[in-house]
């Protein structure tokens, strides 16, 4: 049994069929890239997961329990947190309050922005914000504002806000779309070093085969809504089917 099983997942959007019968397992503290060309329906299957999107039929479980008729923010107390295409900070709040708020959001179930300036006693909290700030290297730049910190940092700070909530299962909608090669190989290397400090599971849905290749220990081939293949990355390469369904991108 995977941390995460998707199974018989069906969803349309009128006449179109954006999921048709997906089955899906993710195993505990593994990485597993979610591939496919366009419209394949990547994103709405990351939509059904973080409770965005209800699918018409189908189960979803995570840790055995079942996600769907959830609320989003309950999904994401259940332990699975979604890490934007674009980061989402807070511009004008410091690196160590931007790591705070999603503390309060998790432990109290609302973002809390008011409290920010009455949290000198929350103990806990510290301990949490500075332990992932040192897992993401930002330790030593919690005290800058958001706003003045480089696009790499920027990515650092909001996987280190997605970490804070302690997820189980993080999820990564193209981690590194419309990044030039040095930024994405920084992602790469900060995502092999969360995974190497903490235990965690990552599904990672992504178009750069390199960034695939170098992080994925799982990978599913999703066209047309239904997964084609699962395999290792080495068994990935050449696929019959896997060329077919990238033939015409
Ligand atoms: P991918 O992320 O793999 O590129 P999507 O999941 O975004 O694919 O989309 C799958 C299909 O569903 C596409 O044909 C897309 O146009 C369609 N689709 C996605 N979201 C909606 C929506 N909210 N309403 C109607 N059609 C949608
Ligand atoms: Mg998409």
């Amino acid at each position: 049994m995977g941390i995460l099983e998707v199974k018989g997942v069906n969803k349309r959007f009128g006449g179109l069929q954006a999921l048709g019968d997906v089955n899906l397992s993710i195993a505990e503290n593994t990485v597993h890239a979610i591939i496919g060309p366009n419209g394949a329906g990547k994103s709405t299957l990351l939509n059904v997961l973080v409770g965005k999107l209800v699918p018409d039929s189908g189960s979803v479980m995570f840790d055995g329990q079942s996600v769907l008729g959830r609320q989003p923010y309950e999904i994401n107390q259940m332990g699975i947190s979604r890490v934007f295409q674009t980061p989402e900070i807070f511009a004008d709040l410091t690196v160590f309050e931007n790591v705070m708020i999603p503390c309060f959001a998790k432990r109290d179930g609302a973002f809390r922005l008011h409290a920010i300036g009455s949290t000198r006693h929350e103990t806990d909290i510290h301990e949490t914000a500075e332990a992932i700030l040192m897992d993401v290297n930002m330790l030593e730049k919690r005290h800058m504002v958001a706003s003045s910190l480089s696009r790499g940092d920027k990515r650092r700070l909001e996987m280190a806000m997605c970490l804070v909530q302690e997820p189980r299962l993080l999820l990564l909608d193209e981690p590194t779309a419309g990044m030039a090669r040095a930024d994405t190989n920084n992602t790469i290397d900060l995502l092999k070093e969360i995974k190497a400090k903490r235990d965690i599971t990552m599904a990672i849905i992504e178009h750069d085969m390199h960034v695939v290749f170098s992080l994925a220990e799982r990978i599913t081939v999703l066209a047309q809504g239904t997964p084609l293949v699962e395999e290792t990355p080495e068994n990935i390469k050449g696929h019959p089917k896997v060329r077919e369904a990238y033939l015409g991108e």
